[in-house]
């Protein structure tokens, strides 16, 4: 996976693949043109790294030149095609091959046609590395097609999002917007917060750890957290609706993230059946609930070992420790009943160095 700009692009098109349909377009225009000298008129950028292999590879004498037009902007093709730089070039009489990276709307073709009935050439012929054929909206004929492709927007070999990612090899898709939201379980001491560390960089999630979303609001005394403490103050459960107004104020300042780590929350049933609900007002889901499982006793060993240099008391009584376990037992049981049987729940197993348990972790969430 790579990022350019705000955006993942997933592996679509290798460079051999690539080189097997330049190679083709220029053995079947070399059989069809023969002895001719062709024009070929690269349109550029995009067609840039096209027309420099396929000439290469034609194994006939050819002249080259480019034009330049521009119709995409983002992600998407625009009716508006802007000539940059013109043919330089007498083409009366001459075979013209336009070279096209990819073809989409077909819009940059009716452009190319307008401009090239007015050469008073030959003969043109289109050739395109790339054809989306359910995006192709003219009457056109395309003589030559590389790889006919979905509609999809893609990179590389030429073809850019705002500029980045012409100079790759091979062929990039963008990838949708499916998000990666998990629940994190595990017993203090698991090490939750280690790896909900490296999985929010590798997959670009937001690690929304409850706590501290509840000290923050607390601490800077939003309308939330004010509301949250009248409760502590009396004494009383802060009640599941305030928890998920906050995470929701969260979830909403992190649009950009590709998914959320919950972590700390939910803890009962009543509040996963809240989540739910929440997150599929916001079209979006649970993709899996992981716990990170280990032994009790080498659990106990790790966490006296970080209570002697963290100072968290908690984390230096050995009956406290236990009685934090036995209660984690208790409510994450049946939790754990209700995301099995949405088919949501994994366990990986927590001992083990921590590249381990990071890969272990990948390979479920690869999974989903
Ligand atoms: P059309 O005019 O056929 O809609 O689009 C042609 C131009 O749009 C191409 O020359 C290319 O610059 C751009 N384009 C179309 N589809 C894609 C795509 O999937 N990725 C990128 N990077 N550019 C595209
Ligand atoms: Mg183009």
């Amino acid at each position: 996976m790579i990022k350019l700009h705000d955006k993942y692009f997933k592996p679509f098109i290798t460079a051999t693949q690539i080189d097997e349909a330049v190679t083709r377009i220029a053995t079947q225009l070399a059989e069809d043109i023969g002895d001719e000298i062709p024009v070929f008129v690269g349109v550029l950028n995009g067609s840039f790294m096209f027309a420099s292999d396929f000439v290469k590879k034609y194994p006939n004498r050819c002249e080259i030149s480019f034009v330049k037009l521009a119709s995409y902007s983002g992600t998407s093709s625009t009716e508006n095609v802007k000539q940059l730089i013109g043919v330089d070039y007498d083409l009366e009489g001459r075979t013209v091959v336009i070279l096209e990276d990819i073809i989409d709307t077909g819009n940059t073709l009716q452009e190319i046609n307008r401009i090239f009935k007015e050469k008073k050439v030959k003969q043109l012929k289109i050739a395109t590395l790339f054809f989306k054929p359910e995006a192709y909206k003219k009457q056109y004929t395309i003589d030559y097609i590389g790889m006919e492709i979905p509609n999809k927007f893609i990179v590389g070999y030429g073809l850019d999002y705002d500029q980045l990612g012409r100079d790759l090899p091979e062929v990039y898709q963008l990838k949708e917007d499916h998000m990666i939201n998990l629940v994190l379980f595990g017993k203090p001491g698991a090490g939750k917060g280690t790896q909900a560390t490296f999985l929010k960089e590798k997959y670009n999630l937001k690690h929304i750890s409850t706590g501290d979303v509840f000290r923050y609001n607390m601490k800077n005394e939003t309308a939330l957290g004010k509301l949250a403490k009248s409760f502590i103050d009396r004494g009383d459960l802060v009640p599941d609706e305030v928890t998920i107004d906050m995470l929701q104020a969260e979830v909403e300042k992190n649009s950009e993230a590709n998914g959320f780590i919950f972590d700390g929350f939910p803890r009962t049933t009543a509040q996963a059946e809240a989540l739910d609900i929440f997150l599929s007002s916001k079209k979006m889901e649970v993709a899996a609930t992981i716990a990170l499982e280990a032994d009790d006793e080498i659990l106990i060993q790790r966490l006296l070992e970080r209570g002697k240099t963290s100072g968290r008391a908690d984390d230096t009584d050995e009956v406290k420790i236990r009685n934090r376990f036995d209660e984690y037992n208790e409510k994450t049981a049946p939790l754990m009943e209700y995301y099995q049987r949405q088919g949501k729940f994994h366990s990986v197993n927590g001992i083990g160095s921590i590249e381990e348990i990071t890969e272990r972790l990948c390979a479920v969430i690869n999974n989903l």
